[in-house]
C-alpha cells in the first residue's frame, strides 16, 4: 500500500470537516484539517448561525423594550441603535465560543490543523502553498457563500452579504433584502426590530418557500405588522447606485415595474458551493454548479474522497453538515456501510414567531403523492403562550392513514425548541399515545405537542361505542347537560 503523509485530509475547518476531524482524530486517525481562514469555525461561527442568533436576541430586547406596553409597563422613548456596540456584543459571543474550534483544541485530540488554500494536484494529493500533502482518504467540506445573482448593474453596486452584514459600524436607516428564505426573513426582522426600514424582494410568491403557505404567511403578517415591506412574486430587472444608496428595480406580481432605494443592499437569494480553486478535476470528482454530488455515505465519484455539509448543496444547515461528518467517519474510519437518511431531518426559521419543520409537510407530501391528514393545535389554546403574549402561531401533525407521524411543523414561541421533544419521538419510534399519555409540566409551551396528540386520540377513547360499553356494563346515565334545553 502507498504511503500517505497522512489517513485522512479534510479540506474546510467548519462544522462537518471539524466534526469529522474531531472524531477520526480521537479514534486514532492521523488526521490533518486545512483551513483557508485564519480561524476554525466556518460560516456558522463566523458569518452565520451564531451572529445571526445574536442579533436576532438583540433585536428582540429592544422589541420587548419599544413593546412594553403590552406587558403592562411604561411605554419607553428608545434612543437610536448604536450599531457598532451590536457588533461589538456579535464578535463577543463569537470569541466565547472560539476557543471550542481553536487549533489547540483540535492538536490535543490528535489532530494537525493548517492553514491556507489548498487544492487537489492529483487524486490523493493537495498542494498547500507550494507544499505537496498526501492522504489515503480526503473529505471535501469547504461549505458555500452567498450566490450573487447576474442582475444587470448589480456588480457596481456595494451590496452586502452574510459575511458583512453583522459588522456594519451603523445602523441603516433603510435595508433592501433581496430573497425571501430564512436568511432573508431572519434578518429583515431583526434590522426591522432595531429600527431600520425594511422592503424585502422575493420571486416565489410566498416567503420560506419551502414551507406550507399557511404557516409562512403568519411569519409573514408579524414581520409587515413590525413595518417589514415585502415584494412578493417580484422579477428582478436591474440595480444601480443613486447617490449614496442602492436601487434595484423589478417588474412586480401584476406585471408592473417598479424600484426600490435603500441605503444598504443585502443579498440573500441562496447559496454556491465553496469549489473555487479545489482542483477537483485534477483528483477526479465530479462536480456542478449545485456542488459536489454524493452518494448516501458521503462518498463522491472517487470512493476514497468524501463530501459533507453545505459543499454538497443539499441539506445546509450546521446540524446537517455534523450529521453527515458522522456519517463520513462510519465510512471512511470505521469502514462500515453507513447511510445517510434525512427522514426526520428538522430545521427552523429563527424569526418571531419561529417557524420549525421535521417530515414531510403538506407541500412535501402532496408532492410525493403521500395521503396524510392534518392536526393542528393553536398556541391561543396554551395557556404559557397567552402569559407570554402568544395569541397566534399553530403546530400542524401530518399523519397517515394509521395514525403514524409523517411530518411537525411549529410555528410559534420557541418552535425550535418545542420540536426537540418531536425528535426525541421521531429518534425513538415514539407511540403518540405515549407522548398524549407522559405527563408534562404545567405551564410549559411543550403541552402544546402532548395536546395535538391527545387530540388525534381523543375520538377513540370518546367514542360513541366506547360510551355505550361503559353505560351497558357500569348503567351510566348519560348527558346531565345538553345546551339548549
Ligand atoms: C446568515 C446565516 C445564518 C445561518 N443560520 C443557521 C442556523 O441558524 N442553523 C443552521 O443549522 N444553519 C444555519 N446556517 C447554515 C450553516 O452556517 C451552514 O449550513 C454550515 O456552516 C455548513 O457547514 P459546512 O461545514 O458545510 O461549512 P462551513 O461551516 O462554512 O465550513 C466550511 C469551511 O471551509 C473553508 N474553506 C472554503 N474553501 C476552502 C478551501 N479551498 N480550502 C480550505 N478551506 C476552505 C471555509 O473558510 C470554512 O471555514 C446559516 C447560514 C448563514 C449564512
Amino acid at each position: 500500500m502507498a504511503a500517505y503523509d497522512f489517513d485522512l485530509g479534510i479540506l474546510g475547518g467548519g462544522a462537518a470537516g471539524l466534526t469529522v476531524a474531531a472524531g477520526a482524530a480521537r479514534l486514532g486517525v492521523r488526521t490533518l484539517v486545512i483551513e483557508k481562514e485564519p480561524h476554525l469555525g466556518g460560516d456558522c461561527l463566523h458569518y452565520g448561525c451564531v451572529p445571526s442568533k445574536t442579533l436576532i436576541h438583540t433585536a428582540k430586547v429592544r422589541h420587548l423594550m419599544a413593546t412594553a406596553g403590552k406587558y403592562g409597563l411604561p411605554g419607553a422613548d428608545l434612543p437610536p441603535v448604536d450599531f457598532a456596540k451590536v457588533s461589538s456584543r456579535i464578535r463577543e459571543v463569537i470569541a466565547a465560543i472560539q476557543p471550542h474550534d481553536s487549533p489547540e483544541r483540535f492538536c490535543a485530540l490528535g489532530a494537525q490543523v493548517e492553514f491556507g488554500n489548498a487544492g487537489f494536484v492529483d487524486e490523493h494529493s493537495v498542494d498547500l502553498g507550494g507544499r505537496r500533502v498526501s492522504a489515503a482518504r480526503w473529505l471535501v467540506a469547504t461549505g458555500s457563500s452567498a450566490a450573487i445573482p447576474d442582475l444587470p448593474g448589480l456588480a457596481d453596486v456595494p451590496y452586502l452579504t452574510n459575511r458583512e452584514i453583522f459588522f456594519l459600524d451603523e445602523l441603516p436607516a433603510s435595508l433592501l433584502i433581496l430573497g425571501g428564505g430564512p436568511i432573508a426573513v431572519e434578518m429583515a426582522q431583526s434590522f426591522a426590530r432595531l429600527g431600520s426600514r425594511v422592503a424585502v424582494i422575493q420571486r416565489s410568491a410566498q416567503i420560506l418557500s419551502k414551507e406550507d403557505p399557511d404557516l409562512a404567511g403568519i411569519v409573514q403578517q408579524r414581520l409587515e405588522a413590525e413595518g417589514v415591506v415585502f415584494h412578493l412574486g417580484a422579477t428582478l430587472l436591474s440595480a444601480r447606485r443613486v447617490g449614496d444608496q442602492a436601487e434595484v428595480r423589478f417588474r412586480d406580481a401584476s406585471g408592473q415595474e417598479q424600484g426600490v432605494r435603500a441605503d444598504k443592499l443585502l443579498v440573500a437569494l441562496g447559496r454556491r458551493a465553496n469549489l473555487d480553486g479545489l482542483g477537483l478535476d485534477n483528483a477526479g470528482v465530479e462536480h456542478s454548479a449545485r456542488g459536489i454530488p454524493v452518494d448516501d455515505r458521503m462518498r463522491s465519484s472517487r470512493k476514497h474522497i468524501f463530501a459533507a455539509g453545505d459543499v454538497t448543496g443539499r441539506h445546509q444547515f450546521t446540524h446537517a453538515a455534523g450529521y453527515e461528518g458522522g456519517v463520513v467517519v462510519a465510512n471512511a474510519v470505521f469502514r462500515l456501510p453507513r447511510r445517510a437518511d434525512y427522514t426526520w431531518l428538522p430545521w427552523c426559521t429563527y424569526a418571531d414567531p419561529e417557524l420549525a419543520s421535521m417530515g414531510l409537510n403538506e407541500k412535501a407530501a402532496q408532492k410525493a403523492g403521500v395521503e396524510y391528514r392534518v392536526w393542528t393545535e393553536e398556541f391561543r389554546a396554551n395557556d404559557r403562550s397567552l402569559a407570554e403574549g402568544y395569541d397566534f402561531g399553530v403546530l400542524k401533525l401530518l399523519v397517515d392513514r394509521k395514525d403514524k407521524p409523517l411530518g411537525v411543523q411549529i410555528c410559534g414561541p420557541h418552535a425550535g425548541e418545542l420540536m426537540a421533544e418531536w425528535v426525541a419521538v421521531a429518534a425513538g419510534k415514539v407511540k403518540l399515545s405515549t407522548l398524549a399519555g407522559a405527563v408534562h409540566p404545567y405551564p410549559t409551551l411543550a403541552e402544546i405537542s402532548k395536546r395535538v396528540a391527545g387530540d388525534l386520540l381523543a375520538p377513540k377513547i370518546f367514542s360513541n361505542t366506547v360510551r355505550k360499553g361503559l353505560g351497558f356494563f357500569f348503567d351510566y346515565k348519560g348527558r346531565a347537560c345538553t345546551p339548549g334545553e
